[in-house]
């Protein structure tokens, strides 16, 4: 208690006195189209997150890949979103972001970092370590950030695991604000689980990504995508699972 007390005191301070370079934040936001979106308010709130994140997230990127100051901002803002109202300290207790140029093959080691390329079939365009980073596709993280209508973005995704992991394994519960009991959530949320499940087996359609049916942590990772994006696409299928998702993330999209 003590500690998040202290750490809240350090990042009011912080930002007291920090900004963003300014042409490069109007890059970023513009990249994003969020301009018109955002109130000036929402606007404030979203460029102090982004001023936390690139404070305290260690962005590493690899192979030759260079991030400009505007493509900081268009990551920071992105992962951002999503602890709108969660607040930061939601991403608190893990510190890197590996950003591969395009989509990468990995193989965890056993500290839970990327080796590179060629070790393991399979590519990525981000992954989320449980305990550790994020290892994100450069080029995924563009295409995701330019549309952010269309239901997918790894940005999202990845970060939505992360929240899942703040209570340690990811199984589609991430820390709940006082006002969900993991009853709520375990309800509404496995029920939808099961169903798409089933509704997949049986060959019945849905919108949703069947990625989604992987295991309950892809399922709260791919609907935070279409909660983030097309929250109409849960809400045609899963209405109680729309609902619980706007009691956990609260964005304002949805009110
Ligand atoms: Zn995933």
């Amino acid at each position: 208690m003590l500690m998040r007390m202290w750490k809240d005191w350090r990042r009011k301070r912080f930002l007291a006195g920090a900004q963003v370079e300014e042409a490069a934040w109007r890059e970023a936001l513009e990249r994003l189209r969020v301009c018109g979106r955002l109130s000036p308010e929402q606007q404030k709130r979203i460029r102090e997150l982004s001023l936390l994140f690139l404070r305290e997230k260690r962005i590493t990127p690899l192979e030759g890949l260079v991030l400009s100051q505007a493509d900081l901002y268009f990551l920071a803002v992105q992962a951002c979103a999503l602890v709108f109202h969660l607040g930061f300290s939601a991403y608190d207790g893990w510190q890197t972001v590996y950003v591969f140029p395009s989509i990468f093959r990995e193989k965890a080691s056993e500290e839970g970092r990327p080796l590179g390329r060629g070790e393991l079939p399979g590519h990525l365009a981000g992954l989320a370590q449980q305990g550790g980073a994020v290892v994100l596709a450069w080029t995924q993280v563009e295409s995701g950030g330019e549309d952010l209508d269309d239901g997918s973005n790894v940005v999202f995704h990845e970060f939505a695991h992360k929240l899942d992991m703040q209570d340690g394994s990811p199984n589609g519960v991430p820390i709940l604000p006082a006002d969900i009991s993991p009853g709520d959530w375990q309800q509404v949320f496995a029920q939808a689980f099961d169903d798409f499940r089933r509704k997949l087996e049986s060959g019945r359609k849905s919108r949703i990504d069947p990625y989604a049916a992987t295991d309950p942590a892809e399922f709260f990772a791919v609907l935070t995508e279409y909660y983030m994006e097309r929250p109409e696409v849960i809400g045609n299928e899963y209405p109680e699972l729309l609902a619980l998702l706007q009691r956990y993330y609260r964005i304002d999209h949805l009110d």
